[in-house]
């Protein structure tokens, strides 16, 4: 099978990248089957490719067969993750998007956009141009239009022209053979790929001898590629640095528009036409009467230097006060001279670097980047939170903040704007108010969230920040903002293991109880896709509806899955050990990994590597069986139990682990604790080992009345009894 096959059915894995929703957008118009999936999934743009009519796949865990694989190349990076994909699917070739990029070009006339700085604008300008001309054509941008009036990637059967964005980072573009190559610039970057510039340039070299009718060259471009001279149709007469990327960028447009044009014995355009703009390049906001906020995606120095020397020439009254963020520690480390010399002519703030996943590395740091910026004298610091940036900003008419950068930096850009324009609130107001903008309305967000409301001990004070996530993306866009303003942060399920202090939580502490956590997916042969947020009840009733054995130990366990998986809950001889999997998870980084049964390491009530990780979901595996009747009697049979032995009062279920070869319950009622009462906080009477409370009761109190269990139980049995529950 290959693309034009009708019934081609394709997997974009990293759907919602900038490259990669263009491509799922062009392959759905040509008639392929496609389906996409990402990790970090970007609502906006999951809306526009199930416009466009891809198949939207929240988990690849669903037994589905597919022609292609075609991944983003952020992908390649994770090893693990591309082991993964492997395994799950076995025979299916996979292609990496700029190889998948350079088949369809073969298969069209096809002019490639490539270079280092202005490749997105200069395509979209150039379509733009060609579009308002009438001219038919299939497209293939790396970004969407601002007005949203055309599509980003588009299939017009009765052209064989195409117009394409090329990436040179991942070197893909070593399979193109275009017919004509437009070339915007070069700088060297991408070291991983490219050794120094030399070899950068021949590969652009190597790029145009294969094109088949030549190249147009942007201003820019080094000395060596106007060596090809034969095949070089046009080259600048400006030399780069007295022109701003935008005004190169039009020019290129309109004269390549021209070109292909002419080869269709069509007139010439005299000018541009009127441009919308592509998305998440650069946005400026009024702060006040001559206050400005400018937002650019500028990442190397060369972009830096051309976005200064266009402000000083538009905005020439303004005093420029910039903050930046480096991005990737090898680009850092490999350009940082020249990004200390690019930035050191106006006062710059320094925000932490953004790694994109890179391992750690000094040398490329925002620390080492100071340095260098000192060494050359320059007015700069170095700010590791957002609230230490917005006291160094300087306010005042005439003044030009400008935010560079392609990491996080957006984020401290918005919180920036919403201290600015709120002055009289206070950090805890600007945090509602930055989230609510940030997530919309669809998450729930509150500050002084009484958290005895929300576990089931019923005791502790209030969460200085609460929220609950509509969905996958709110919650990492939650993390990511805790991340930068250095907030803790807890996840919790339905409380029922916690205990929360009298004094509250001075945090964050996230609920997953959205709909969107609950979902719970049969997969076929006893397995199930499930959420976070899935209450074990229901897991265990629809296990039972699918006559599914090995979940019916769930019953009366009042959690829920992420929090039953974090400390291996389990009743009767049986554990969520027996019926995970696999598990998937955000660490710290908000990197989304998948760790499998083995390499979590459960043991009684422990599983150890998902310590320090959040837990997104999971898929379990239990027996089919041919008649449900047994796993109805077995829940029964628990219910009863629990009826019969557990107390109704407010608790957190058994409140110490058992011994080996024991039970805490046991030891306690020997020890004669039943009863015991501190405050509201008692050993209850009908199982020893459940603290229960009653209203009014004071997280202290529970304190304590462990505390006393604790002691006594080892005086007399000479065991220390461990703590089952979690405290926040
Ligand atoms: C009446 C009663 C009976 C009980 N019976 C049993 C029993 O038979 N067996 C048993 O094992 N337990 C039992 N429990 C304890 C409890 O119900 C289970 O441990 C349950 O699995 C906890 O789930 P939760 O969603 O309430 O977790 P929470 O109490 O909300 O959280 C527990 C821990 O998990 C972490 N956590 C929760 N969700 C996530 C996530 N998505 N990612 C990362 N970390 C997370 C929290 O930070 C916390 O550290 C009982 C409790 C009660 C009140």
């Amino acid at each position: 099978m290959d693309l034009g096959d009708p019934g081609y059915r394709v997997l974009l894995v990293g759907a919602c990248g900038m490259g990669m929703a263009p491509l799922a957008i062009y392959l759905k118009q040509r008639g392929v089957d496609v389906h996409g999936c990402d990790d970090y999934p970007v609502p906006a743009t999951r809306d526009r490719l199930r416009q466009a009519g891809v198949e939207w796949l929240d988990h690849l865990h669903a037994p589905l067969h597919f022609d292609a694989v075609i991944l983003s190349r952020a992908i390649a990076y994770d090893a693990r993750r591309m082991e993964w994909l492997h395994r799950r699917f076995p025979d299916t070739p996979f292609h990496f998007r700029g190889h998948f990029l350079a088949h369809i070009a073969s298969h069209h006339k096809t002019v490639i956009i490539a270079g280092s700085h202005g490749k997105t604008t200069t395509t979209a300008m150039l379509v733009n141009n060609l579009i308002s001309r009438g001219f038919p054509l299939s497209y293939v941008m790396g970004g969407f239009f601002t007005d949203n009036q055309h599509p980003a990637a588009a299939f017009d059967s009765r052209s064989p022209w195409m117009v394409m964005e090329v990436d040179e980072s991942d070197r893909t573009i070593e399979s193109f053979t275009p017919e004509l190559s437009v070339i915007t610039n070069l700088d060297l970057d991408h070291v991983d790929h490219y050794r120094d510039e030399a070899e950068l340039t021949e590969v652009f070299a190597q790029l145009i001898d294969r094109s088949r009718q030549g190249a147009v060259l942007g201003a820019g471009c080094p000395a060596g590629l106007g060596q090809r001279q034969s095949k070089i149709h046009k080259q600048p007469a400006r030399p780069a640095t007295t022109a701003t990327f935008t005004e190169t960028n039009r020019q290129l447009s309109l004269d390549v528009a021209n070109w292909i044009l002419a080869q269709n014995g069509l007139s010439a355009m005299t000018g541009s036409a009127a441009f919308p703009g592509v998305e998440r390049r650069q946005e400026l906001r009024q702060l006040g009467a001559n206050h400005w906020m400018l937002c650019d995606y500028a990442h190397h120095p060369s972009e830096i230097k051309a976005l200064a020397t266009w402000l000083s020439t538009t905005y020439p009254d303004c005093h420029q006060q910039w903050v930046f963020q480096p991005h990737r520690y090898s680009r850092t480390k490999a350009l940082r001279k020249d990004f200390a010399l690019a930035l050191s002519k106006h006062p710059c703030l320094l925000i932490p670097e953004y790694g994109a996943f890179e391992p750690s590395d000094d040398e490329g740091s925002s620390s080492r980047l100071l340095q260098d910026l000192i060494e050359l004298g320059a007015d700069a610091a170095l700010c590791s939170h957002p609230e230490t940036l917005f006291e160094k900003l300087e306010p005042g008419n005439h003044r030009i903040w400008v935010f560079a950068g392609a990491g996080d930096i957006p984020l401290w850009a918005s919180w920036i704007e919403q201290r600015q324009r709120c002055p009289g609130d206070t950090a805890d107001q600007i945090w509602l108010a930055f989230h609510r903008k940030l997530l919309g309305e669809s998450s729930l967000l509150q500050l002084q969230m009484p958290l005895s409301r929300k576990i089931t001990l019923k005791v502790g004070g209030a969460a200085r920040y609460y929220a609950e996530p509509a969905d996958r993306h709110a919650l990492q866009l939650l993390l990511k903002s805790a991340r930068c303003l250095q907030i803790p942060v807890r996840l919790i399920g339905n409380g029922s293991n916690l205990l929360v202090e009298d004094e509250g939580f001075s945090g964050l502490v996230i609920r997953l109880n959205a709909p969107q956590w609950k979902q719970l997916e049969p997969l076929g042969e006893g397995r199930f896709y499930a959420g976070a947020g899935l209450p074990l009840k229901i897991l265990s009733r629809s296990a039972l509806a699918h006559a599914v054995k090995g979940f019916a130990f769930l019953e009366g366990i009042p959690g829920t899955l992420g929090g039953a998986l974090w400390m291996n809950a389990g009743a009767m001889g049986s554990d969520m050990s027996m019926v995970v999997e696999a598990v998937e998870c955000l660490d710290r980084n908000g990197k989304v990994c998948f760790l499998t049964k083995d390499e979590i390491g459960f043991s009684y009530r422990k599983a150890p590597a998902l310590r320090e990780l959040w837990i997104l979901g999971a898929t379990l595996k239990g027996i089919p069986v041919d008649d449900p009747s047994s796993i109805q009697e077995e829940m029964d049979r628990m219910r009863d139990h629990r009826l019969s032995t557990q107390p109704s009062e407010p608790s957190a279920g058994c409140m110490f682990k058992n011994p080996q070869g024991d039970s805490a319950g046991r030891l306690i009622d020997l020890a004669g604790l039943k009863g015991l009462k501190i405050g509201g906080a008692r050993v209850s009477e009908k199982h020893a080992n459940f603290l229960v409370t009653e209203r009014h009761t004071r997280a202290a109190d529970i304190r304590a009345l462990i505390h006393q269990v604790k002691s006594r139980v080892e005086q007399i049995h000479h065991i220390v009894l461990e703590q089952e529950i979690d405290v926040l």
